[in-house]
């Protein structure tokens, strides 16, 4: 079943600001209805082009919580006449030594980053079913498969985005439901801006990345609207890295 852009309904998590709210405006400049699952539900906090603010619904969901994620997307799918796709976007970032850092701390990480998106998908399914198809991104990391100092809980909880994404894809092939962990690198955002433009990090990344400087939102939101503007059905389980092969270079 390949339905145009503009008949489906894509919930984005974590649209507010950053990457997720780059993949709504980009969702909406596609056509596709877009409903924004903020924690303040005030959708996309960064500026809208003209004339997207139509394709854009405000839903108010803390990712962490079960019973606001099923009333988001029953709300979506009431309002927006069904739920065709969803993207896992919202994530934290917790940086400690390994050494210091509690397991209370390690289980928030993993709550938002992992746990979240489990449910989420799990919450989402009897809607793309009803849908007759559907397809879920989620958004891991290129720290999937790197030893990274200090980030501990952040790798193991994209690495399990990352097993998540395989298992589901293959449980639910037959459903017709695609999974796809798109796995960033270095993307600067509005709150990263200063520490990737100049100082160490920026040096770093200006010999570790081959082409020099960290991607854009705009990257990341490109590629999730590529892949589910062209709904490409053999496509499902795998981990697509967007890191201007930075994780593969010697
Ligand atoms: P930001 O910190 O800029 O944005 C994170 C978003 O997640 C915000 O919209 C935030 O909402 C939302 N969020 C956090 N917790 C919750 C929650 N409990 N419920 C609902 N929403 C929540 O991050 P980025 O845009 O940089 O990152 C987006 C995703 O991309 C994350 O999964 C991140 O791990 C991943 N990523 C980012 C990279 C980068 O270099 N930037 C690299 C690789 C992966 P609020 O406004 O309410 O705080």
């Amino acid at each position: 079943m390949h339905m145009p852009t503009h008949e489906r309904v894509v919930a984005v998590t974590g649209a507010s600001r950053g990457i997720g709210a780059a993949i709504a405006v980009e969702l909406a400049r596609r056509g596709f209805t877009v409903a924004c699952l903020t924690r303040k539900g005030l959708g996309v906090e960064t500026p809208v082009p003209a004339g997207l603010a139509g394709r854009l619904l405000s839903v108010q969901c803390d990712v962490t919580d079960e019973q606001s994620l099923a009333q988001a997307f029953d709300r979506v799918a009431r309002e927006a006449g069904g739920l065709h796709a969803l993207v896992n976007n919202a994530g934290i970032h917790v940086e400690s030594p390994s050494n210091q850092m509690s397991a209370a701390t390690f289980e928030q990480v993993m709550a938002t980053n992992t746990i979240a998106v489990f449910s989420a998908c799990r919450l989402a399914y009897p809607h793309l079913l009803k849908a007759g198809a559907g397809m879920i991104v989620n958004i891991g990391s290129f720290f999937d498969r790197m030893g990274v100092k200090r980030n501990l809980a952040y790798c193991a909880s994209k690495a399990a985005v990352g097993a998540i994404t395989r298992c589901l894809a293959v449980e639910w092939a037959s459903k017709g439901i695609r999974v796809i962990d798109i796995a960033p690198g270095y993307i600067q955002t509005d709150l990263n801006r200063a520490v990737l433009e100049s100082g160490p990090l920026h040096d770093y990344l200006k010999r570790r990345i081959p082409g020099g400087a960290p991607g854009a939102a705009e990257d990341v939101a490109r590629l999730i609207g590529a892949l589910l503007a062209e709904d490409i059905p053999f496509l499902t389980g795998e981990t697509i890295y967007l890191d201007g092969a930075q994780g593969i270079a010697h």
